[in-house]
């Protein structure tokens, strides 16, 4: 309690929401982003505090609830994480939430999905690479339109992913050539393809190499990817570490290979072998393209495959390994990621976020500066504070009005939001688990 002392008062957030989910309590702080989700001895110190009582007599409260229950020292323990936990979560009042940048300001992330071919077929695919239609965005194209961009409204990372990207023949080409442009490729692969004459052509300008996977040994691996796949793994992972490149592993949890993962994740972890490492870990699998064919790898509750990624997600960081958060927390977000990324898909079309709509699509052969411009359009159209009924809604910066593209297939209007506030709750209880 190094920055807390006992007997003062702590000005905790108490302008707020609650709500009771399975054996925790949900808080939201109205009309800001902050949210946290406190064990019922959490929630007790809370109380307290909220109060006006001090820690010293928080924490007396809470030896007295538990009378016999609780030794004094546990009581210590749990006051410790209980001030780790609301710093972390921003529960401070003196903790302000910032804005966002304007769209306009951000620099968008280009992200190109240079062909729906593979040359394995996973069964979650959600997008059949390599069943559908097999289409390569041409390489000249890409450069063209990477060229004429204006750098100082991009990031200058640029991910390469596909379907397969080491399918394409000219990749090295294209990863030095966005090089001499001023961008490093961060490469999404399956891994299998990778060779070392593939690598010493352009390792210079990849920033980082990310494999997927859902299972930790082979027979298990190979029951989702294909016969084979994880001896090709394992040795394209051997040839990106002998370029020292930064090595990322995307793991996806699928009910059927879970098992296998939990009790053998850190056996491979350990065999990899490898400083230069970082790990992600996807427990949401998209039900489209190979997905639909095989229920059997979902996890029939997603509050049970949330609670499987933490377990191996504290069991990773136990032994010292990294794991990377997408989330950015304490912040007034005015919309979903609409708009603040190019994603330019084998066909061509060019969309503002991962979920392609053929009512926003753009083309790779228009200019660099009209699409930059009319993604900050759309972004700014449907922005939260266009949507009226979420303009006043209090848990408006963690719902977030809802993904615009499913709020157009689903309610034909990108800012028809489909309200379910019970659903914003339980997704807080299922991000804090990870
Ligand atoms: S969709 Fe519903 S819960 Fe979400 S911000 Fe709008 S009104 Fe609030
Ligand atoms: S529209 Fe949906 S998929 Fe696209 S950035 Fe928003 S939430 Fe994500």
């Amino acid at each position: 309690m190094d920055s807390f002392s006992l007997d003062s008062k702590i000005e905790i957030e108490d302008n707020i929401i609650i709500k009771k989910f399975k054996n925790s309590f949900i808080i939201v702080v109205k009309n800001t982003p902050k949210k946290i989700v406190f064990t019922p001895d959490e929630y007790l110190i809370y109380n307290e505090l909220r109060k006006g009582l001090t820690l010293r007599e928080a924490m007396v409260h809470l030896y007295r609830t538990n009378q016999g229950q609780l030794h004094e020292d546990h009581c210590v323990k749990l006051t410790e994480n209980f001030l780790e936990k609301i710093v972390d979560n921003y529960f401070l009042k003196s903790q302000k939430p910032h804005q966002e940048e304007r769209i306009e300001k951000i620099l968008k992330k280009i992200h190109i999905n240079i062909t729906s071919d593979c040359n394995i077929r996973c069964k979650h695919c959600y997008m059949s690479a390599g069943v559908v239609e097999k289409k390569f965005l041409d390489i000249a194209k890409i450069i063209s339109f990477v060229e004429s961009i204006n750098i100082s409204r991009v990031e200058r990372e640029i991910v390469i992913s596909g379907g397969e990207p080491l399918l394409v023949n000219d990749l090295p080409l294209l990863i030095n050539k966005l090089g001499r442009l001023g961008f490093s490729t961060a490469l999404f692969t399956n891994g299998t393809l990778m060779t070392e004459g593939f690598i010493s052509s352009c390792y210079k300008n990849i920033s980082s190499v990310q494999v997927s996977l859902e299972a930790a040994t082979e027979y298990s691996f190979d029951s989702i990817r294909g016969k084979g796949s994880f001896k090709k793994l394992i040795s394209g992972i051997e040839i990106i570490k002998s370029f020292n490149l930064h090595l990322i592993l995307a793991f996806t949890l699928c009910k059927t290979t879970f098992n296998d993962l939990a009790e053998n994740i850190l056996h491979l972890l350990n065999s990899i072998d490898y400083e230069n490492i970082s790990i992600r870990i996807n427990s949401e699998l998209d039900k489209e393209g190979n997905a639909t064919k095989n229920p059997d790898i979902f996890f029939t509750d997603s509050i049970k495959a949330h609670e499987s990624g933490a377990m191996i997600i504290n069991m990773i960081l136990e032994k010292g390994f990294q794991i990377q958060k997408n989330t950015e927390q304490n912040t007034l977000f005015n919309n979903c990621g609409i708009g603040a990324s190019i994603n330019i898909y084998p066909d061509g079309s060019v969309h503002p976020c991962s979920e392609a709509i053929s009512e926003l699509s753009l083309d790779i052969t228009h200019s660099p500066e009209s699409i930059l411009n009319k993604f900050d359009e759309i972004n700014t159209e449907t922005s939260i504070h266009r949507i009226e009924k979420c303009s006043k809604c209090e848990i408006r910066y963690i719902c977030g009005a809802g993904c615009r593209v499913k709020n157009m297939k689903e309610n034909g209007s990108f800012i028809i939001p489909q309200c379910n506030e019970h659903k914003v709750f339980e997704n807080i209880y299922r991000d804090a688990l990870l």
